[in-house]
């Protein structure tokens, strides 16, 4: 199918036809295998005020913490303990942790894992030239939502930033040889379901690697508190149509997912998704990492969340694979030396 046939396939059918399609998709690609990878929120310091994150800068009831470098490394020997073979280091924008810093870390972090696990970050916005920096201190992948794909929404999300910023720091991320994630929030108030087949097709259109989709759901400290909750049918629909226009992208299941619907990160899972993130946070910060409310696993320990995670992927049908897992669309070459 055309991309424009995906779209129209996507219109005209309701959710179990259109899931249906992209679990085949899914499958066909990737079989019945889903990849694991460890989630640490280092720091939830963040120079940003996006309208719809629980840990804006504006929030002042935030009980902001970081980790320190060592405790990086703890939790990643922790996960690394139950078999866990690829991280993800994510934080709000924080000064604090200045690329140099970043570079140690990574370069401790790449220091204890095997020569073909793999290091994400997830930490925000830097010139390309800090990208390059931190590729050389070993990061192979790179996660920043576009949030969403229209210019006017997201500036008025972002406190005026323009998309174009981000858009050029994903294009320097793929220029560099990371392998490159993006994604959106489904849901986000004034969002129309034109602008969520424009996500999927800005996916599409920025090749990406990664796509990590999940419903905004209102936080009661941020500007956005009495905006709707929609209904998370949405969020399927839209990885649905990603895994359609992508085949070969790794597409989480989110805790967003998870925490919106008991189970949705399952429904997830079916609808195409092939990636879950288990949160291996130390306990004691998990709760302060609130980016919206109902926030599932705050009392487990990352083994406990992989116990349960390991019955929800039988629930669907799949199998948890430890596996570095580079998306099959990767294609190592920095765009930039080539
Ligand atoms: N500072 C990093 C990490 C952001 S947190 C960056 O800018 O990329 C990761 C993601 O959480 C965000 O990209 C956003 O899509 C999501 N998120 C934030 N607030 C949310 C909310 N209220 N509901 C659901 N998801 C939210």
């Amino acid at each position: 199918m055309t991309d424009q046939e995906i779209v129209e396939f996507y219109k005209l059918s309701c959710t179990d036809v259109l899931t249906k399609k992209s679990d085949e998709t899914c499958r066909s690609h990737y079989g019945d295998r889903v990849w694991i990878r460890g989630l640490i929120e280092f720091s939830n310091h963040c120079v940003c005020d996006c309208a719809y994150c629980g840990i804006r800068k504006s929030n002042r009831s935030v009980k902001r913490y970081r980790l320190t470098e060592d405790d990086i490394i703890r939790t990643v020997r922790d996960g690394q303990e139950v078999g866990i073979r690829t991280f993800v280091l994510q934080s709000g924008e924080d000064a604090f942790f200045s690329i140099k810093r970043l570079c140690r870390i990574v370069e401790r972090v790449k220091n204890i894992l095997n020569d073909n696990d793999a290091l994400t970050l997830s930490c925000g916005k830097f010139s390309r030239n800090d990208y390059r920096e931190l590729k050389k201190a070993g990061a192979d992948r790179y996660l920043m939502r576009f949030e969403t794909s229209d210019k006017n929404l997201y500036s008025s999300m972002k406190n005026g930033e323009p998309l174009s910023e981000r858009l050029a720091a994903l294009s320097d991320l793929k220029d560099l040889g990371y392998e490159t994630g993006s994604g959106f929030l489904v849901g986000l108030p004034g969002e129309t379901d034109e602008i969520r087949i424009n996500n999927a097709l800005l996916c599409k259109k920025l090749g990406l690697d990664m796509v990590g989709i999940g419903p905004f759901i209102p936080h009661p400290e941020t500007p956005l508190k009495n905006a709707p909750q929609e209904s998370i049918e949405w969020t399927f629909r839209a990885i649905a149509l990603v895994r359609l226009l992508l085949p070969k992208a790794n597409i989480p299941a989110t805790t967003a997912a998870g925490s919106l619907d008991p189970q949705g990160r399952e429904k997830a899972l079916a609808a195409g998704a092939n990636v879950l993130m288990p949160n291996l946070t130390p306990v004691e910060h998990k709760k302060d990492y609130l980016l919206y409310p109902g926030k599932i696993c705050l009392e487990e320990s990352g083994l406990d969340c992989l116990g349960c995670l390991s019955l929800r992927v039988k629930q669907a049908g799949k199998r948890i694979d430890m596996g570095t897992g580079h998306a099959l669309s990767f294609n190592n070459i920095a765009r930039e030396n080539a």
